[in-house]
């Protein structure tokens, strides 16, 4: 029988009343291993309300028991780890490594969310003026919510609320609705763990349930990751209604590669950094950036990515799963025509890919372009697929007035010998998360994920400090106690005496 994915309010697993159901498929048989709810008007409704009212009492919460509640939840998670990993890899079509590695960052977040008293001590400074000190506390905001894409079904949602909810929210998760199973699981071991009934709801469905929390007056701060036109529709209404709201998008990510780099480096990293997980990361590497002689590396990166076969998520062979959905992989073959249509070199071509036992699955097989210009689609828009663009420039200053040319600013890389050039390209790059000689450089959650320009709109960022911030408001106390009541005449100016 067809699992119906409950949703999740004020600690129960409802049945939603909804009508209106969403197959939820494998993308490797397209077989229907789930429908997920539209919820109704008055289940988000009552979502935000539970969520409300849960606030009142987490906000007084103190802190430690916060913290010990996420230390709790991340043990939980790390004992389910290999648990939650097989259910994500059914539902996505990664292999198991690589969804292991989607619950494990997300399980560092909630390792970074158990350190909340330190990241959320506020500042002070005493006799500001004679006898006055002034301080300031983060307090929290109310309820959060959050809306996450397919591409990372435990890490992002994982971004989202422990953080909120260390930091004393409560908060409404709406995950996406191709692979709702992995979210779920993770709300249900946060009830484990002892999250008081309220603090964490899931809801399910699409735009109507999205627009519904964008309007909602009890909702005053949104975290969104996703596609940018959702991303911008969502910052777009969520500020118009006067909100707080953090939206990362797609991207574009480029690799530079020096002529100094080492080649074999190169190659391993590279093809990982594009393929991996048929190129449906928001940081996977899209446009590799030859200077110089590295362009007679291309010959062997072919060979290497050819070597890369799609598979089913339990074949260890497998190096990538399938694109998410039969309408993925069509949008990817479209983008494979339109290069070879606009004069690029496809150099390999993964368009008519088969992997054996799986006739029906969403595959495409690695694809290099080369002589590639950047007027071109399969350089402007972001593929979301196993295609890799390969570029040629004579300078690293010519690479970097291309990358800076381009509108996206979530990651890059450089792979280099050279400290100097290494300085150069940190310093002068319009994007927001930069490795050396590191292909995806995802940073760790004591740092905050950064990106830039047309990747992510507002000013917060996720995790790290930042996420504290977006979370929380500040209150600055300005105080003075009078050691008697001798009271002098009235101060009219506004300095502080
Ligand atoms: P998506 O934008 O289609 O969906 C994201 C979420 O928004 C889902 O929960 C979905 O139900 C909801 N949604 C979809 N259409 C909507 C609409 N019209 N109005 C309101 N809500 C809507 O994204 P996706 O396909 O699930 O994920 C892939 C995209 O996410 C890629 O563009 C990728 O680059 C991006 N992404 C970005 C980051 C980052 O950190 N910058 C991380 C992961 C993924």
């Amino acid at each position: 029988m067809t699992q119906h994915v409950p949703l999740l309010i004020g600690g129960e697993m409802l049945r939603s009343e909804t009508q209106q159901w969403i197959p939820v498929t494998d993308p490797a048989t397209q077989e229907v291993i789930a429908q997920v709810p539209c919820a109704t008007v008055e289940e988000v409704d009552l979502a935000v309300a539970t969520a409300k009212k849960a606030f009142e009492t987490w906000k007084e919460t103190p802190v430690s028991e916060r913290a010990r509640l996420m230390l709790r939840y991340q043990d939980l998670l790390k004992q389910h780890h290999d648990e939650i990993a097989t259910i994500l890899a059914k539902e996505t079509g990664k292999t198991f490594d690589d969804a292991k590695g989607d619950v494990w960052r997300g399980i560092e977040v909630v390792e970074h969310a158990c350190n909340i008293a330190s990241l959320s001590m506020g500042e002070t400074v005493e006799n500001v003026a004679r006898k006055i000190d002034c301080y300031s506390y983060t307090q929290p905001l109310g309820v959060c919510a959050g809306i996450t894409p397919f591409n990372f079904p435990a890490m992002i949602p994982l971004w989202m609320f422990p953080m909120a909810i260390a930091c004393g929210n409560t908060f409404v998760l709406k995950p996406s609705e191709q692979d709702p199973l992995t979210p779920m699981r993770l709300a249900e071991l946060f009830q484990e763990a002892g999250a008081p009934d309220g603090l964490l709801q899931v809801i399910h469905g699409g735009k109507e349930q999205v627009d519904q929390l964008l309007h909602h007056p009890d909702v005053p701060a949104i975290s969104f990751v996703g596609s940018v036109a959702v991303g911008e529709h969502i910052y777009r209404t969520g500020t118009a209604n006067m909100k707080r709201v953090q939206a990362f998008a797609g991207a574009k990510n480029h690799m530079v590669i020096m002529p100094d780099a080492q080649k074999q480096h190169v190659i391993n990293n590279l093809v990982g950094a594009s393929v991996g997980a048929g190129g449906q990361r928001c940081m996977a590497i899209s446009v590799a950036v030859f200077v110089g002689e590295a362009r007679n590396w291309i010959p062997e990166l072919r060979e290497a990515l050819a070597q890369v076969r799609p598979g089913l998520w339990n074949d260890p062979k497998a190096g990538y799963g399938p694109l998410i959905n039969p309408q993925a992989r069509e949008r990817v073959l479209r983008y494979i025509q339109e290069g070879k249509d606009a004069g690029a070199d496809c150099v390999l071509d993964g368009s008519d890919c088969v992997v054996e036992g799986a006739p029906d699955g969403n595959w495409v097989g690695p694809t290099l372009f080369t002589k590639v210009t950047p007027e071109m689609s399969i350089y402007t828009d972001e593929i979301f697929g196993p295609v890799l663009v390969a570029m040629e420039v004579d300078t690293l200053d010519e690479a970097i007035s291309l990358i800076n040319a381009n509108p996206y600013g979530n990651g890059t890389s450089l792979f280099t010998a050279s400290g100097a050039a290494a300085r150069k390209y940190q310093h002068e790059i319009q994007v927001g998360q930069v490795g050396i000689n590191v292909p995806v450089p995802v940073p760790l959650p004591f740092f905050s994920f950064t990106g830039w320009r047309k990747s992510f709109y507002g000013d917060q960022h996720a995790y790290g400090k930042q996420a504290v911030r977006f979370y929380t408001e500040t209150k600055t106390v300005t105080a003075r106690w009078f050691e008697d009541d001798i009271a002098g005449g009235p101060n009219m100016t506004i300095q502080l005496k």
